[in-house]
């Protein structure tokens, strides 16, 4: 076996890391390595490294452990991976869409459980700072009086007696061109091996039986159109002793009546009127986390932006910002008051028009600086 790395060295962070930092750092790595994503040769092997790391230094315990005896403490206890059984991972882990990537993966032996899918709605404000659903799925478990063996207590099934346990029967066929050597699925066991010669009464010798189940959900802050959550080990069971499959659950999220995302950032559009625009007002502007004063300067056009600060999309400790578009509302009617203090106002402002330049788009200003 290669020699181990220093753990804090897989997870490129100091000696002195804050749990936040390990977990920044571990997210990070995991996702760059998942093997779902990650297709290069060693990114499996980078990926439990990872997990390893992480799981000892996240504990209090084990990485007070491991900074005094390096990794002969992790030899003393401890079991490795933590994507691995059945639950999730410690903090619920998030991946964008990636269906089709585990099914691909070639493997011998016991198959994983299919995966679940379901979809959730949720209103934008709950995607700007989470929410939480229980989902009601009905799943494929192990069945717990057998513990998948499909035998009465949990028996191991004997050996099919006509293969021999080898799941297939050769015949050698005589045929006018030689002989042939033929491999067939065993028919008494169906390819399996194996005899349920005293079914279990719990699932019928299924080995595995149906539930109904409520998944609590958690969706986190930030997160936006088209993100998939992944929880592992939550789908359904394995046929043959293999690991249970993933629950995918899809996030949709409502449209709000006000507010667009864009990236990090919030859009929304706030109506001022013409005195307001001309003479600057503090103005009161709806944001996700509730109205703000927003001080509009003196002579705003219509469609001028503003940006207020950290009042954007949550991700992490940091947040994107809220862009206003100023829209300068026109009265439709007027009082005669208002009519009469406009009809005032156009004696002073004159009644010539401006030619305003025209709206040059960036190719045009390429031009002009390259004289083409
Ligand atoms: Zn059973
Ligand atoms: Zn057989």
């Amino acid at each position: 076996m290669a020699e181990k790395r220093d753990y804090y060295e897989v997870l490129g962070v100091s000696r002195g890391a804050t749990d936040d930092d390990l977990k920044k750092s571990y997210r990070r790595l995991a996702r760059q390595y998942h093997p779902d994503i990650n297709k290069e040769p060693h990114a499996e092997e980078h990926f439990k490294e990872v997990n390893e790391a992480y799981e000892v230094l996240s504990d209090a315990d084990r990485r007070a452990a491991y900074d005094r005896f390096g990794h002969a403490a992790s030899q003393m206890g401890g079991n490795g991976d933590p994507f691995g059984g059945f639950g999730q991972s410690p903090f619920g882990d998030i991946f964008e869409t990636f269906f089709g990537g585990s099914t691909n993966r070639r493997r011998t032996g016991p198959q994983r459980g299919a995966d679940l899918q379901a979809t959730i709605d949720i209103t934008f404000l709950e995607s700007m700072f989470g929410a939480e659903r229980d989902i009601e799925l009905t799943r494929q478990e192990t069945c717990d009086s057998c513990h998948g063996t499909r035998m009465k207590d949990g028996a191991t099934p004997p050996r099919c007696t006509v293969c021999n346990g080898t799941g297939e029967v050769r015949r050698v066929q005589q045929t006018i061109l030689g002989q042939f050597m033929t491999a067939q699925p065993c028919s008494s066991c169906r390819g399996e091996g194996v005899t349920i010669t005293e079914p279990c009464d719990a699932c019928r010798g299924r080995g595995r039986v149906t539930r109904a189940r409520s998944i609590n959900v958690t969706v986190p802050a930030g997160i936006d159109e088209n993100q998939t959550l992944r929880y592992t080990g939550q789908g359904e069971a394995s046929t043959n002793g293999g690991p249970n499959g993933n629950l995918y659950i899809k996030v949709r999220i409502e449209p709000h009546e006000i507010f667009t995302r864009q990236g990090r950032n919030v859009l929304m559009t706030a109506g001022v009127n013409v005195a307001q625009a001309a003479l600057g007002d503090a103005i009161s502007v709806e944001t996700i986390d509730g109205p703000v004063i927003f001080n509009l300067p003196a002579g705003t056009q219509s469609g001028e932006k503003f940006r207020l600060r950290s009042h954007g999309v949550p991700s992490g400790n940091d947040r994107g910002d809220q862009i206003v578009t100023v829209q300068v509302l026109i009265p439709h009617e007027l009082t005669p008051e208002q009519r009469e203090l406009f009809e005032q106002l156009a004696d002073t402002m004159g009644s010539e028009i401006q030619p305003q330049p025209h709206q040059r788009s960036f190719f045009d200003k390429v031009k002009d600086a390259l004289g083409v």
